[in-house]
């Protein structure tokens, strides 16, 4: 059963229960990619939107979960595969685990688990199966790659294996997914029964060193409910009966890692693994405090960003913004930007048209 993060109105950590810390509040929020139409606004779904620190384990945290019915559904569009970019990214991805001819590097990478879309449409390799590749309705993968969503998977879960019984796992890998499931005692349950002894889970996401460093405050919507540091990755994976082993730093999205797991005692974590955390401990990102200078420069930021929008409508000048993103969403909410400041946001997705 997942747990809940608030315990008598006290937040706590969903991964160990410490007690949650230094809340940055970005105010009521709209769901980055619920668009409505002009005349429905007043049926906006509206959440508090505020992240905090585990005092125990130091993961950064939302403080309120949205119910999961509310995302990823038909009218909560997720275009996956629309950035070359990333889909360069994850061409490059299976020189690292494949042959020349795509074919897994070791027979018990045989199998994988819900990944977003154009990580699966480039990176799979021919030989490997897949669980899903959406996490629900509303995910579109841009080479609709969509097989099975995440009931396959928990179905086959509450199996022990597949449908033969058997724990097909050898590696299992999520890119810039994991970071959205809040409830995560239900994942590990699920890697736990499907990975082999030996076997590998591999995930990648937001680094939350990045974001402090840069205040790019914008990767904080409903979407992200974690953001991880090596440190605070190998806190919960040991909370799992997993070991943090190896880490590697992607500078896609903004900035993120690579985590590798392992079941514990089964490899000695590699030394980057070491220095990420001591370079993270250097930078503070395990105090709470360093989230209340976040917060200060977000909110520096923000004063910058909406004087010089005031400063180019008092000279007379248009501003149109280009891409409806989620990261956008977090931004107009919490600097107040609405149409007297920007007149319109271009967008070549066909659901965000109008809204
Ligand atoms: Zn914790």
């Amino acid at each position: 059963m997942a747990k809940e993060n608030t315990e008598a109105g006290e937040p706590v950590c969903r991964v160990c229960d410490g007690r949650l810390r230094a809340r940055v509040d970005f105010g009521s929020q709209a769901l980055a990619n619920a668009l409505v139409l002009p005349g429905e606004t007043g049926q906006e779904y509206l959440f508090r939107l505020a992240l905090a620190m585990c005092e125990d384990c130091s993961l950064v945290q939302l403080v309120e979960e949205v119910p999961r019915g509310l995302m990823f559904r038909d009218d909560y569009p997720y275009y996956t595969s629309g950035s070359r970019f990333m889909i360069e990214h994850f061409e490059a991805w299976p020189g690292g685990c494949c042959d020349a001819n795509s074919r897994p590097r070791t027979r018990s990478w045989s199998r994988s688990a819900p990944t977003t879309g154009s990580c699966w449409t480039w990176s799979a390799p021919p030989a490997c199966a897949t669980w899903g590749s959406t996490l629900q309705p509303g995910v579109r993968g841009g080479g609709g790659q969509g097989r099975a969503g995440p009931q396959r998977l928990l179905r086959e879960v509450q199996c022990g294996g597949d449908r033969r019984g058997r724990r097909p796992g050898g590696f299992i890998y999520s890119a810039n997914t994991f970071s959205h499931i809040p409830y995560l005692d239900s994942v590990f349950e699920g890697i736990t029964a499907l990975l082999k002894p030996g076997g590998v889970f591999l995930f990648e996401d937001p680094y939350l060193g990045d974001i402090v460093r840069r205040t790019s405050f914008d990767q904080i919507y409903d979407e992200h409910f974690y953001f991880f540091t090596a440190r605070s990755a190998r806190a919960m994976a040991r909370h799992y009966g997993f070991e943090l082993v190896d880490v590697e730093h992607l500078d896609v999205h903004g900035g993120e890692v690579r985590y590798t797991l392992m079941f514990q005692g089964q490899r000695e974590p590699a030394e980057a693994v070491a220095r990420m955390i001591a370079q993270e401990e250097a930078a503070g990102l395990h105090h709470p405090q360093t989230l209340l200078g976040f917060e200060r420069r977000m909110q520096h930021t923000r004063r910058q960003l909406t004087d010089l929008l005031r400063s180019l409508r008092e000279q007379g000048r248009t501003v149109m913004a280009y891409g409806a993103t989620g990261k956008s969403t977090t931004v107009a909410n919490y600097c107040g930007i609405g149409p007297d400041l920007v007149s319109c946001v271009v967008d070549n997705t066909r659901r965000s048209r109008g809204s």
